[in-house]
């Protein structure tokens, strides 16, 4: 005998039972009896061509019936099956990212990742629930959102208190020409949510200071740090590090790229670079150049370790801090190591909480994007 769990909204229909017990060989079979014996429940779960309703979720001791055989799954002593319908405040009109079933649009939009064994259509979901944090709409901010949200993350937060200037469009890809002048959270809104509806941005339009930094962050999964300055590179690290966030860094200087993720406890920046470099000894893209393509690669090594992480494939770049040499199309990995000694995450930290970074780094919050 399985049993089915009767969630509370359907209990109407079973006289408040919340377990019934069938004697079903399998979840096709049961679905059948749970519609014969209790009328109105068919309803609640079929649509008038004998489908399942697309917010209406099926699962055979916790497993997605997609995920097993279907209304084919046969049932044995002990199994337990739960009919979970998507609860008021939840989208009923066709599945929400947030739910297990894909639209089908989904299904097409996804398919090429979905049928990656190593993705799947768990994967996609995984994708879907994710929040992940912009810092930055510029160089690296752009790629790594472009593919991000091609990927089918669900909630993509940018920070950026920028407008997009005329000369930014030579490597800030998710900016057009016709949106020079508007703020850099909008235009990128406006491009991913043509990419695809289904990633939700969530504009932050300010700069990241000490002030806001743990609120803002500690709405995501995951940090993507594409700043392109010292103050702010020096502010994300310790937030996520004190919000216990994985952070995916990028940086880009004239040819040369590097990148790397810092996941608590392994490493941060400052076991690399415990201080910044005296202000004005490391000139800003803006000063110094930057060659158009060279954040597109970084970027989007960003977004494939974001990817990596999310769905917890493969060897993420953590403990590798990894270099590009665009001019002489070379790679280099430098093994990272947390620093015992150091001041945020080792074994006596001083840093316990956000300081001053302006005062810290001895020059401004510069803003985000390179
Ligand atoms: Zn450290």
């Amino acid at each position: 005998m399985a049993t089915v769990y009767i969630p509370t909204s359907l209990r109407r229909l079973t006289q408040g039972s919340a377990r019934l017990a069938s004697d079903a060989a399998d979840v096709g079979a049961l679905l059948g009896w749970l519609d014969e014996a209790f009328p109105g429940l068919g309803a609640e779960l079929f649509d008038a061509d004998g489908n399942l309703h697309r917010f209406v979720n099926v699962y055979v001791n916790n497993r997605a019936i997609d995920e097993l055989q279907g209304f084919e799954t046969i049932l044995e002593r002990e199994d337990e099956v739960a009919v979970i319908p998507a609860i008021s405040g939840g989208q009923t009109n066709g599945a929400s990212p947030a739910s297990g079933r894909f639209t089908p649009q989904q299904a097409v939009r996804y398919s090429r990742h979905i049928i990656l064994p190593e993705i799947g259509g768990v994967g996609q979901r995984k994708l879907l629930n994710a929040k992940v944090v912009l810092i930055g709409a510029g160089g690296l901010g752009s790629p790594a959102a472009l593919y991000l949200a091609a990927a089918g993350v669900g909630t993509l937060g940018v920070v950026d208190f920028d407008d997009v200037d005329l000369s930014n469009l030579h490597r800030q890809i998710i900016h057009g020409h016709a949106n020079v002048g508007r703020p850099k959270v909008e235009s990128a809104r406006d491009r991913l949510a043509d990419i695809n509806p289904d990633t939700t941005v969530v504009p932050h339009t300010e700069a990241l200071t000490s002030e806001n930094a743990m609120q803002i962050l500690d709405q995501y999964d995951i940090v993507v740090n594409g700043s392109d300055n010292f103050a702010t590179r020096y502010l994300v690290n310790d937030a996520a590090y004190l919000l216990n966030k994985p952070l995916v860094d990028g940086a880009i200087f004239r040819f040369d790229g590097q990148a790397t993720v810092f996941m608590p406890g392994q490493g941060c920046y400052r076991c690399i670079f415990p201080s910044p470099p005296p202000p004005g000894a490391v000139p800003s893209c803006a000063e110094a150049g930057v060659l158009g393509v060279l954040p597109g690669m970084i970027g989007v090594i960003q977004a494939t370790e974001t990817i990596k992480l999310i769905l917890g494939l493969g060897h993420p770049l953590v403990g590798r801090w990894l270099l590009y040499d665009s001019l002489e199309m070379e790679f280099r990995e430098i093994k990272l190591q947390r620093d015992p000694e150091c001041p945020l995450c080792g074994d006596n930290p001083t840093i316990r909480a956000l300081i001053d970074y302006e005062v810290f780094c001895g020059a401004p919050m510069a803003a985000t994007g390179g």
